[in-house]
């Protein structure tokens, strides 16, 4: 992932090359090919979004609800590049569309919305909601972008995979924002070169570092580079984690629980870690539980 400034420090640009992290999504979820690149586009958003977040408590989430047959997608961003995602249902194939390329719209949907969560420690989450315009994601960003947090973008977002086994061949990820004193003529040189910004994808899937790649999509923009990271895909379930949702769903639901299953086994939707519980451990959790009801009555 770089970031970096094009066209005198006015624009900022952040881009990633992500074969990796989505090949670790497409394998941990069984993802389909379209699945792949639907989830796929939507990791790589989130990663640059994250990319520059200040402390490592500090997420981005995004959630895609558009009614199609592959359900919701959600992804989870942290600092640095740092992604995990999950999708209702991984295994939904489609016919390619009327242009040949897998049809991403088709599996999300064009009926809902999408939702950011914006948490920066210590602050309340910021959550913004946009419907969405394409369900082809990149489209849906650009719009987010500038409806809900008035800031124009271009946004390229493209996932190749290998048509037979699936596999993930390339994923490139671009975004660039013209910043508040961007003169009209560089709008216009970006607006020009929003045709060509799909030649990213090309150039990385024909063999081009990221680096090399940008320099010759920018060539004439004056391309500065700022930072370099590493995207990854990576979860943070733990089992601390999974014991306070145990705890959370309560002295009533819990003492079911163990009444009637004596054990329970929770996955984690990120990265299909199987959590087991036998009867002790839930006790333990059970007393827990009802210290926090004892703390926070039900109103
Ligand atoms: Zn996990």
């Amino acid at each position: 992932m770089i970031g970096g400034l094009l066209l005198n420090k006015t624009v900022n640009v952040i881009a990633v090359s992500g074969r990796d992290l989505v090949e670790e999504a497409r394998r941990l979820h069984n993802l389909s090919r379209v699945c792949t690149a639907a989830l796929g586009r939507l990791l790589l958003a989130v990663s640059m979004m994250s990319a520059r977040l200040k402390t490592e408590t500090d997420s981005i989430t995004v959630t895609f609800a558009g009614g199609g047959p592959a359900g919701n997608l959600t992804a989870v961003g942290h600092a640095g590049g740092v992604v995990k995602g999950c999708i209702t249902n991984p295994e939904v194939e489609l016919p390619l569309n009327a242009l040949g390329k897998l049809d991403v719209s088709g599996a999300v949907g064009t009926a809902g919305e999408m939702r950011v969560i914006r948490d920066l420690s210590l602050k309340e989450p910021y959550v913004g909601r946009c419907a969405l315009v394409s369900g082809e994601i990149a489209n849906d960003f650009a719009n987010y972008f500038l409806v809900s947090e008035q800031q124009p973008s271009l946004v390229y977002l493209g996932v190749r995979v290998e048509p037979v086994s699936g596999e993930v061949r390339s994923a490139a990820g671009l975004i660039l924002a013209p910043l508040p004193d961007c003169p009209e003529e560089d709008i216009e040189k970006l607006e020009a070169l929003a045709p060509e910004i799909s030649a990213l994808s090309r150039h990385i899937d024909e063999g081009d570092e990221l680096m090399t790649a940008l320099d010759k999509l920018f060539d004439g923009l004056g391309f500065e580079v700022s930072d370099e990271m590493t995207p990854v895909y990576r979860c943070d379930c733990s089992r601390e984690r999974l014991e306070g949702v145990i705890v959370s769903l309560g002295e009533a639901e819990l003492t079911d629980i163990i009444e009637k299953e004596g054990c329970a086994e929770l996955v984690c939707s990120f990265c299909s870690k199987h959590y087991n519980f036998n009867k002790d451990e839930l006790s333990v959790l059970l007393e827990r539980a009802k210290r926090k009801d004892d703390e926070e009555p039900d109103e």
